[in-house]
């Protein structure tokens, strides 16, 4: 088997699939962990023994010691809300700092494009894309205009001043047009990115380099997505997405590798289906087991708490996301969390009025039409946390997932059984 050094871990649904987990449990085998895409909305969740973190912007990886992590050029960076992140992971005893870099090509998202989000969003009325108001949808829009500002335009203080000025009356002439009361306070904006200038720039680095130097050293690496493939503004729900490539394509552009450098891509899956937000979900538990698995399951968002709606396996998606992410691996996830179901169900494909859809729609017509095509396997009834090799699974759950596997077309290399570090079934597929 070849030594996987850079593997990317892809969220592989809509999202929240316990990518956070997963990369807690693979960083404990790597030297760097970086991050590729995304803002500050992705909300990680990891157990270590019976402390929870929440990590939003700093991959999960710093919480073992001697691992360095990064964010890449993809990511849209805020960093009043990274050193917040930074110093309470401190304060906790993680000492975080001098293990941590940031892309020097990396935009900033600042405070003006949380208004700018807030306003678009307000302004959507019943349209709402069910963003998280964190602005990163406008920081993407910057950076695309050609309008956005990068960590290492700080260099110059002058040359900052200057753009964060123009950058508060360009915005404040948006504010305007959108009919909001809220303006950008230029004076207040300035102080507020010098106040942490000095400190971001002693992290900032060109991720790129460090990366490619490290997989040249025979490190290991791993590039950590937020969200999920689904959301990816080209291959997911569009216009419910996000707005950055989720997908494993977007893992070497975001952090400034070449895509030869990447070895294998691992899809993290919920044995189930979930999402948070507007959207098409064709899968979606109607009745009285929508409530039963999102308490199972947790089912309420990191950042915001909002309900997530939840439904079966759709291996339509997976399927799809497995072409879409070239995914060599599965990593199932809350398999648990299924523990109590007398039967489980699949969709292996949808039908939409008299056609048959074996292949994930661009048309968001024929998605909200779908209906799915279900598979359905007996529930095992049984415990499966306590279960750490594949053969300590009761048998009907070893069913189910080799049904997933032989649906999807990818094979599974980690199952995991409940929100610890030591709760993962590894199948000793990864190299
Ligand atoms: P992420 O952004 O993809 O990491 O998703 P979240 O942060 O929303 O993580 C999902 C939640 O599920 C977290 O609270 C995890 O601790 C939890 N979780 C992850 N894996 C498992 C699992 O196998 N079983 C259960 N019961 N919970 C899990």
């Amino acid at each position: 088997m070849t030594e996987n050094r850079c593997v990317v871990i892809v969220g592989s649904q809509w999202g929240d699939e316990g990518k956070g987990k997963i990369v807690d449990v693979l960083a404990e085998r790597v030297d760097v962990v970086a991050r590729y895409q995304g803002g500050a909305n992705a909300g990680h969740t990891v157990h270590v023994g019976s402390e929870e973190f929440i990590l939003r912007q700093i991959p999960s990886g710093i919480l073992h010691p001697s691992r360095h992590c990064y964010l890449g050029n993809g990511v849209v960076f805020d960093p009043v809300q990274f050193f917040e992140e930074l110093d309470a992971l401190t304060a906790r005893g993680i000492d975080a700092e001098p293990r941590l870099g940031v892309s020097s090509r990396a935009h900033l998202l600042l405070a003006y494009h949380k208004m700018l989000d807030r306003a678009a969003e307000a302004g959507r009325g019943a349209g709402k894309i069910g963003t998280t108001g964190r602005g990163i949808g406008p920081a993407y829009e910057d950076k695309v205009a050609r309008q956005g500002i990068r960590v290492a335009d700080l260099r110059d203080a002058r040359r900052a001043e200057e753009l964060l000025r123009a950058a508060a009356a360009r915005v404040n002439r948006r504010l305007e047009a959108m009919e909001t009361d809220e303006r950008v306070d230029a004076d207040a904006l300035v102080a507020e990115v010098l106040q942490y200038r000095d400190r971001l720039l002693r992290l900032a680095v060109d991720t790129g380099r460090v990366l490619d130097d490290a997989i040249r050293a025979g490190r290991k690496v791993l590039l950590e997505g937020a969200q999920g493939a689904l959301l990816d503004v080209d291959h997911g729900t569009y216009p419910y997405v996000t707005s950055s490539n989720t997908t494993a394509g977007g893992a070497a552009l975001g952090v400034g590798i070449g895509p030869t450098r990447v070895d294998a891509v691992v899809g993290v899956v919920k044995a189930y289906t979930t999402r948070v937000g507007s959207g098409p979900l064709p899968t979606e538990f109607q009745g009285e087991l929508q409530d039963r698995i999102r308490e199972l399951g947790g089912e309420y968002g990191a950042v915001t708490g909002r309900p997530r709606r939840c439904g079966w396996f759709d291996a339509v998606v997976v399927r799809y996301s497995a072409r879409v992410n070239g995914l060599t691996g599965l990593a199932v996830t809350k398999m648990d969390v299924l523990d109590t179901l007398d039967e489980v169900q699949i969709a292996t494909g949808y039908t939409a009025g008299d056609q048959v859809l074996d292949d994930f729609p661009a048309e968001m017509a024929l998605l909200e039409q779908a209906q799915p095509v279900y598979e359905t396997l007996p529930g095992w009834k049984a415990d499966t946390t306590t279960a750490r090799r594949w053969e300590d699974l009761p048998k009907a759950a070893r069913a189910y997932l080799s049904r997933l596997e032989e649906i999807t077309g990818v094979p599974i290399w980690y199952v995991s059984v409940g929100t610890r570090r030591d709760q993962i079934i590894d199948l000793g597929r990864a190299g």
